[in-house]
């Protein structure tokens, strides 16, 4: 398995620095929309290769590239202190990062405060076994689990090094914790679209929700064409809809999203859809990298870089301001297309770069 070899955080209060920057304004961008929920990618390596998501021999940053746990924090304080209420930490794959609980735990201040709602992370499951009972232990109550198939062998084909029974484990590991858990599967052409239904039972009748997503046309990814795998999710609801009741519901989690009620389960369905129906006007979204870089949209490449102003002083000053500056240049939304006279990627950046 990698793993990133990161020093352990050394402790440091940063209470007194959130406490500070606390008199500065929320994050609002030129559009008006407020700046609620960060997501952060605390490592570009995974332990899987998934086919849509990474090419089998990819090159990862060098390590001294990354933050350190210790700037992490510092960086997710001080989104926390300009009105970020919701944290997500993703990759790469959050939990293969070595010494990521100390993280979790020392966030987790932030929630016994009441500043940060929640504190959450996106995960391939591969590791959750290990780590659900710490998780909890730290304040996290919800966890997305990347899961596209309960086939075995479609399993190891899809991810290329990971075993199923792995994730089942650790998703049993978390629900044993008591940790709701979401059940997030890319829908893929010809892979994963006849099980969609099974699922879908599979996952409401274990009381967890399902979201189906889109594949997004981010980084080259060497075999296979993203137009082979691309299924649009209008057609899948249109297919499900054949044989299930759906039923819209307003339910939102602060992500992109939208749901419906599965009449025969009784379960959560959620769609994010952003190639055939984009989103981008309720976005209160940014993403930041392992090294600190900025992305506003995910869907587009202009970035800022943190890392700068991070280190370029201890006080947060600069880095508010390289923030502010940032978000002042939030666009409106994103354009990806898929279609045939666009066979390349629409963006060079692999999704375990900015996390999904
Ligand atoms: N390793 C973690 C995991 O597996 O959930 C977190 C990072 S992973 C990049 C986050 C999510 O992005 C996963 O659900 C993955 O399936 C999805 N993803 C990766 N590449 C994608 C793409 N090109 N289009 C749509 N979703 C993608």
């Amino acid at each position: 398995m990698d793993s990133v070899d990161v020093e352990p955080m050394e402790s440091r209060d940063f209470d007194s620095a959130v406490d500070g920057a606390l008199k500065r304004s929320p994050l609002i961008d030129s559009f008006g929309r407020a700046i609620s929920y960060l997501r952060v990618s605390v490592t570009d390596r995974c332990d899987f290769r998934c086919v849509y998501c990474m090419s089998e021999h990819m090159a990862f940053l060098p390590k001294a590239d990354l933050l350190t746990l210790e700037e992490l924090d510092r960086l997710c304080s001080a989104f926390v202190a300009r009105g970020v209420r919701k944290l997500r930490l993703t990759g790469g794959e959050p939990l293969v990062r070595r010494g990521i609980v100390t993280l979790f735990s020392s966030l987790s201040r932030h929630l016994a405060t009441g500043r940060l709602e929640e504190l959450t992370l996106t995960t391939n499951g591969s590791q959750l076994s290990k780590y659900a009972a710490e998780l909890k232990a730290h304040g996290v109550r919800r966890i997305n689990v990347s899961l596209d198939t309960l086939d075995a062998d479609k399993f190891r084909a899809i991810t290329r090094w990971g075993e199923l029974k792995d994730v089942l484990a650790g998703i049993d590991a978390a629900q044993a914790q008591g940790l709701a858990v979401k059940i997030n599967a890319v829908a893929l052409k010809g892979v994963n679209e006849d099980e969609i239904p099974a699922l879908l039972e599979w996952a409401h009748g274990r009381g967890m929700d399902l979201t189906l997503i889109e594949v997004m046309p981010l980084g080259e990814i060497g075999d296979g064409a993203r137009l082979d795998q691309y299924l649009p999710l209008s057609m899948v609801r249109a297919r499900l809809s054949e044989r299930y009741t759906l039923e819209d519901l307003d339910y939102r989690t602060g992500g992109p999203a939208r749901y419906v009620r599965v009449g025969e389960t009784g379960g959560r369905l959620g769609f994010i859809t952003p190639l055939t129906h984009n989103f981008c006007e309720s976005c209160n979204r940014v993403r930041v990298t392992c090294t600190g870089t900025l992305y506003m949209c995910l869907g587009q490449t202009d970035a800022a870089d943190l890392r700068k102003p991070l280190r370029a002083s201890e006080s947060d000053d600069l880095l508010h301001a390289a923030i502010d500056e940032a978000i002042g240049r939030k666009p409106k939304g994103h354009d990806f297309v898929i279609d045939r006279r666009h066979r390349r990627p629409a963006l060079a950046r692999h999704m375990n770069v900015t996390g999904g």
